[in-house]
């Protein structure tokens, strides 16, 4: 039995492309498509040019000694924070741009919640000279307001979403709606390993970079490739499968996947989506997601904006229900507290999404010998605010 995705698009139960009609000329064109392309000598070689020389890549496996020695155990951080543009999202938007190129679309479009993956498509846009048309949810616009800067900075036109809690969700839609309406010149960037088979399995496939870095770093440090844990926290979960990616079927390896529990799994204000959610349709394909017993979509909580999504990508609902990945619930107090740790032990300040990867060595005990890396997803500038009046510093 694999983890990975079938060739119809499902991880076990999980997955598919549940589109309507008119969507279907634009996914299945990608379908048909991204694995071929992905092949080509001259894409890998324009992919890895760009991670290497525009991203910064490979990212460090920093071996983190004062928190190792503090919870007595080996921790590695995997450095996305390091990247370009400061996280992860940039190796997915290089890679889907790429693609994009490939099948001769002029025009991109994407939704962002926080902005950050608005921010990440908007830089490579500007970086290939296609035009850039980001949905935002209004309330969004107003909460983010450096996010909005940048992409303006970077040349995005970014249209406000005015349906519905006026989010990410209602921004979605909107993006939806404008790829069917534009389904011959337009490429929609997703974010995260979320949407329509082929984009959690294509998303997966750009952020397994990740893993295979760890690979060849571990053997370098440690003499072996296979860590005894790999920890990523998840909001849709992105850089949780890039992290994960070449260890799926490495069963000696274990996987802990971390989700926010915003002010606690039963309080009525969280995102652990995994403990919360019910099987349904969101985005396209099946999976967990957060609902009303009617079956409409509940608005989430966190105070980490990258976790704060109602679903979780179909790998990762695959992960939970199998029991492939240990699920851990953070919440907001505990994982402040982390991303402070870090600061004041490894003089790094991580994104708050990362600080709840982080808070896992407060739950949860390792041993001395255990070797366990953490996939430190972003950086803290974008969060500077959040920590302050958290900690009234
Ligand atoms: C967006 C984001 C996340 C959450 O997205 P995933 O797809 O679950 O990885 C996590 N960390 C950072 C720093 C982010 O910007």
């Amino acid at each position: 039995m694999s983890y990975n995705v079938d060739s119809k698009g499902y991880y076990g139960d999980f997955g598919g492309a549940y589109i309507p009609e008119m969507l279907y000329p634009n996914v299945e064109e990608l379908r048909q498509n991204y694995l071929k392309v992905m092949a080509e000598p001259a894409f890998i070689e324009s992919f890895n040019a760009l991670l290497k020389d525009y991203v910064g890549r490979p990212s460090p496996l920093y071996f983190a000694k004062r928190l190792s020695e503090k919870y007595n155990t080996k921790i590695y951080l995997k450095r996305e924070d390091l990247n370009h543009t400061g996280a992860h999202k940039i190796n997915n938007t290089i890679g889907q741009i790429l693609m994009a190129q490939r099948l001769g679309k002029k025009r991109i479009i994407a939704e962002t919640g926080a902005g950050q993956h608005g921010v990440a498509t908007a830089t490579v846009c500007a970086l290939m000279g296609l035009e850039c048309i980001v949905y935002m949810g209004a309330v969004d616009i107003e909460r983010q307001a450096p996010n909005v800067a940048r992409m303006k900075m970077l040349g995005a036109t970014v249209i406000p979403a005015n349906s519905g809690s006026k989010t990410l969700k209602d921004a979605t839609n909107e993006a939806i709606r404008d790829w069917i309406n534009n389904p011959v010149n337009t490429h929609y960037i997703i974010g995260s390993v979320v949407g329509p088979h082929p984009y959690p399995d294509m998303v997966a496939r750009f952020q397994a970079v990740v893993s295979e870095e760890i690979q060849w770093q571990l053997q370098e440090k440690e003499g072996r490739k296979d860590p005894d844990y790999v920890i990523a926290c998840v909001g849709g979960g992105s850089n949780a499968a890039g992290a994960f990616y070449h260890y799926l079927d490495t069963p000696s390896v274990k996987l802990i996947a971390v989700e926010a529990a915003g002010l606690g799994v039963d309080s009525g204000e969280s995102a652990a989506t995994s403990f919360l959610g019910k099987e349904g349709i969101i985005h396209g394909s099946k999976t967990l997601l957060m609902q009303t017993p009617d079956g409409q979509i509940t608005e989430p909580y966190s105070i980490s904006a990258g976790l704060d999504y109602p679903g979780v990508g179909p790998m990762h609902a695959n992960l939970f229900k199998t029991k492939r990945a240990e699920f851990i619930a953070i919440t907001d107090d505990q994982a402040m507290d982390s991303g402070l740790e870090l600061c004041q032990l490894e003089g790094i300040i991580p994104a708050i999404e990362s600080s709840h990867a982080l808070a896992v060595f407060k739950q949860k005990t390792f041993k001395p010998d255990d070797v366990v890396v953490v996939s430190l997803s972003g950086r803290g500038d974008k969060d500077l605010d959040t920590y302050i009046k958290h900690f009234k510093l």
